[in-house]
């Protein structure tokens, strides 16, 4: 029987979330729906050093925002509660399984203080070499293997020691990784990891192996920066006898600045102006703010579709996908190998075509609520009506990348200007037009049905009997109704603000002209 796939996302609450992170998220719940499977999330913090207040919190919003829902783990609950791993730890959930690898040999004490090992480490670089604790080192060192077995009964008996791995010299070791392929690694670049340290705390070496093996989880997604921790834990699957239960590794590739000279990075994003982080960020110790994709007004979906994109294809040209097309069609075979360059502009762009697809009718309401706060109008009023809303916001939408610029967009559907464009005034104005335009209000009132097309050929008919081309006159009707030489269609525009309102913009303008 096929396994239930199982995915975790598991971050550390050490700040902010980077996009990065969302990204690993979104594919780890992608595949596991497309499965049928399970999307857990846990909380790995086990270096208390790190703890960010308001992390924790700030991951389960942003995966909410983004509509990744959870289904087992922190904030949700489920039956391998607890999910955080402190929590866990208080509950002897790794130790044991530390100790499990001293007594089959994979594993054992060391009691080098960190000065002794930084001693060591700068020895190391004045004779020009790296040092690494491992099999051709620890001999030389404090531990379990080195010293005497008294000593060692004595020294335990501190309780100030870790447990490391022990890693066999020159072995090969391969692992299979859903985005790379097979990838072979020599054991002597892996050195004797820290497992479990000195405060008792697992390291992530362990903690994750004894989480995933105890979560059932399948399939382990995560950032390329673990991949030379790797076979340190093919090797601790080996040891602890769960090879066949190792989840299927999947390290991602970075997420590249715009020139793709490196990492993406919040400074980055400080410097060229675009948040890294999903949401808002105000930094608790520093109280400095960084922005996020949310308040600037991003559509959650069109975010989800930039970041599953940045790196990913589903192997079509086809870019517009919701979170169901993505669940249908993510695969890992498709997640390039190199890092994924990130575009502010094509951000901006997924943005634009999110809100252009938008019902009138949803961006209705958020206009409603745009123009009752700026002019403040109360509910009856007759430009806060559905009809007029729905029309005015399918007029203003090709014009915008972001559903709150709708009002400021084009105020003047919703007030009548008292300043015109004077460029075009200037340009275009001779006291000669105003019987045109006084004719014209006239010849809109005999219009039965004042639509669009009604008015558009009324307007031409009404140019042609003054001896006008209508390009005569275009641009200063615009202005007259709208104070501005460009913004939504015209005619559409004089179809939703109606007879009335057109007329008296036209008398209002001229007297304005006249002075
Ligand atoms: N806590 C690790 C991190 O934040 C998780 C890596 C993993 O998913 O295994 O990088």
């Amino acid at each position: 029987m096929n396994k239930r796939v199982r995915l975790r996302f598991a971050p550390s609450p050490t700040g902010p979330l980077h996009i990065g992170g969302v990204r690993t998220a979104l594919y780890s719940y992608l595949y596991a729906k497309q499965k049928g499977g399970d999307f857990l999330l846990r909380i790995e913090d086990t270096d208390q050093t790190r703890f960010v207040p308001g992390a924790e919190e700030y991951i389960i919003e942003s995966l909410n925002w983004c509509g990744i829902k959870i289904d087992e783990g922190v904030s949700v609950g489920g039956k391998h509660a607890p999910y955080r791993q402190s929590e866990r730890k208080e509950l002897g959930m790794y130790k044991k399984y530390a100790e499990q690898l001293i007594a089959s040999g994979h594993a054992y004490y060391a009691f080098d203080s960190a000065e002794e090992l930084d001693a060591v480490r700068k020895e190391a670089e004045i004779n020009k070499q790296s040092f690494s604790y491992n099999a051709q080192n620890r001999g030389h060192l404090r531990n379990s293997l080195s010293l005497p077995a008294n000593e060692v009964e004595t020294l335990l008996t501190t309780n100030n020691y870790v447990i490391r791995l022990k890693v066999e010299a020159n072995e090969e070791i391969h692992l299979k990784d859903l985005i790379r392929g097979d990838v072979k690694f020599n054991s002597n670049i892996v050195d004797d990891k820290v497992l479990l340290k000195s405060d008792g705390m697992p390291t992530y070496h362990l903690a994750h192996i004894v989480d995933d093996y105890l979560m059932e989880i399948t399939h382990a997604v995560r950032g390329e920066e673990w991949l030379p921790s790797a076979p340190a834990h093919v090797l601790i699957y080996q040891y602890l006898g769960w090879t066949d239960l190792m989840p299927q590794y999947a390290h991602l590739p970075l997420l590249l600045k715009p020139d793709g000279n490196g990492k993406l990075s919040k400074r980055d994003g400080d410097r060229l102006g675009f948040p890294v982080f999903p949401l808002e960020w105000k930094d608790p110790s520093s109280g400095e703010i960084s922005s996020g994709y949310r308040e600037r007004g991003y559509e959650p979906n069109a975010f989800v579709n930039m970041l599953a994109l940045l790196g990913w294809n589903p192997g079509t040209e086809q870019e517009i996908l919701s979170m169901n097309d993505l669940i249908e069609k993510f695969s890992f075979e498709h997640v390039h190998k190199a890092g994924a360059k990130f575009n502010p502009e094509k951000t901006l762009w997924f943005n634009t075509q999110y809100v252009h697809h938008m019902a009138n009718e949803v961006l209705a309401e958020k206009l409603k609520t745009q123009v009752a706060r700026a002019l403040n109008l109360n509910e009856n009023d007759a430009l806060l009506q559905d009809n007029y809303l729905t029309t005015a916001a399918s007029l203003i939408k090709p014009r915008v990348h972001f559903a709150h610029e709708l009002f400021q967009t084009a105020p003047y559907l919703f007030e009548a200007p008292t300043m015109y464009d004077a460029a075009v005034v200037e340009k275009r104005w001779k006291q000669e037009l105003q019987p045109f335009f006084e004719q014209l209000i006239n010849d809109f009132k005999s219009i039965q049905e004042f639509t669009l097309a009604n008015a558009e050929a009324q307007f031409k008919q009404s140019a042609a009997n003054a001896n006008l081309k209508p390009g005569d006159v275009l641009q200063l009707f615009r202005v007259i109704l709208s104070g501005h030489g460009s913004g939504v269609d015209l005619f559409g525009m004089i179809a939703l603000l109606g007879q009335e309102e057109v007329s008296t913009r036209i008398n209002n303008a001229l007297a304005h002209f006249k002075k």
